[in-house]
């Protein structure tokens, strides 16, 4: 096996700092047997709530049942569409489909995020909602889709990968009529195993959504429609309650480690590196690069002991799951040749000058330059 010389990501800086707090935290859920909603959950929801700038913050079990809550409180479900870009994780695309809605896919622009003018000529009086997904750390333009879609269409943000970033402005969580989280352990503001969160500023979403959560009830044993289990652990909620105090200063290390990407890589001229749009505030839950002769160059940095990743090989309609939509080859060009080149190179909070320094080097001898 070769030696991990710089891992793709590395949360064991995060982690030291909050350990003591952590324990603290874990012994007295244990001592009041409150694994369940326990305090801890009302205490993140309503800090979380204030962070993103909205009124309405729910707790959940994952970043998939968020985004299929988030899109069921905006009336999608059999019969109805969502707009959504081809390039995104699947669990965008498998939330639209366990709620019962039809998957349409939009393309991407050159910031690897949903053409707004595309997403608006998918719109039917079917539609229910367009997805804007903060892919890699910086949001997509809700403000364009706001405005290019009807105002019964709703925006919804999947921001799993944009803890903390801004768009004019304006926090990630507060940009569209409804947002979607994930807190796996590996987000830009992660969990100690599956946790997620829809933000609303609409308060009947929050209310659907907390039925949704909890068996469909709000009060015990009276449920108003067949729901889910999906409550946020008591134990989840004392890990984000220690971290949320220190996204910003996480997200500041990332900010610093992709500009020192920058410096130190501006001068390959066959790699393009990522850019914010106007108006983003990035937090670079990824650093994407574009590279051609994009495997061989992952299969040459990952044996030198470099974790370079790829985020995502394909783009949703070519993946065997969604055949069914019937697309193929050609069907969104932008996505297309966005996932043949795209590259994860390593960032993280407590990534190290060094650590970068020996990416740069492995990546010019892998690229000849
Ligand atoms: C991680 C992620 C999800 C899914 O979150 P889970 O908590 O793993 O269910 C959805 N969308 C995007 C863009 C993600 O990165």
């Amino acid at each position: 096996m070769t030696k991990t010389i710089v891992p793709l990501v590395d949360l064991s800086h995060q982690q030291i700092q909050i350990n003591d707090l952590i324990r603290e935290g874990f012994n007295r859920v244990i001592a009041e047997s409150s694994f369940i909603m326990g305090p801890q959950v009302g205490e993140f929801e309503e800090a979380w709530a204030r962070y993103c700038g909205v009124p309405f913050a729910m707790g959940v079990g994952n970043g998939t049942d968020a985004i299929e809550f988030a899109l069921r409180a905006a009336g999608a479900g059999p019969g109805t569409e969502v707009v959504l870009p081809a390039n995104t994780f699947v669990a965008t695309a498998g939330a639209v489909q366990r709620c019962g809605a039809r998957v349409v896919l939009a393309d991407c622009n050159d910031h690897f995020l949903i053409d707004s003018a595309q997403a608006a000529d998918r719109v039917t009086a079917k539609t229910k909602a367009v997805i804007g997904v903060h892919l890699y750390g910086q949001p997509a333009a809700v403000e364009e889709l706001r405005s290019a879609v009807p105002p019964d269409v709703a925006v919804v943000e999947d921001m799993a990968q944009a803890q903390g970033a801004t768009r004019n402005g304006v926090r990630a969580g507060a940009l569209g009529d409804v947002a979607a989280t994930s807190f796996y352990p590996g987000k830009n503001l992660g969990a100690y195993g599956d946790a997620g969160a829809v933000m609303s500023i609409r308060q009947e979403f929050a209310e659907r959504v907390r039925r949704l959560r909890n068996h469909g009830g709000i009060n015990r044993y009276e449920h108003l429609e067949v729901g889910f289990n999906s409550r946020l652990d008591t134990l989840q909620a004392v890990v984000l309650n220690a971290k949320l105090a220190l996204l910003d200063q996480w997200n500041s290390q990332r900010v610093e480690a992709a500009i020192r990407y920058q410096q130190l890589l501006d001068d390959l001229e066959m790699m393009t590196l990522p850019k914010a749009a106007i108006g983003n505030g990035h937090v670079f839950h990824l650093y994407v690069v574009r590279v051609p002769d994009r495997d061989r160059v992952v299969r040459e940095l990952n044996a030198a002991g470099i974790g370079a990743g790829i985020h995502y090989p394909s783009p949703v309609h070519l993946l065997p799951a969604y055949a069914h939509l019937g697309h193929q080859k050609g069907d969104f060009p932008t996505a297309e040749e966005q996932s043949a080149e795209i590259m994860s190179l390593p960032l993280f909070p407590g990534i190290t000058a060094g650590q970068q320094e020996q990416v740069a080097d492995c990546l010019r001898r892998v690229l000849g330059a």
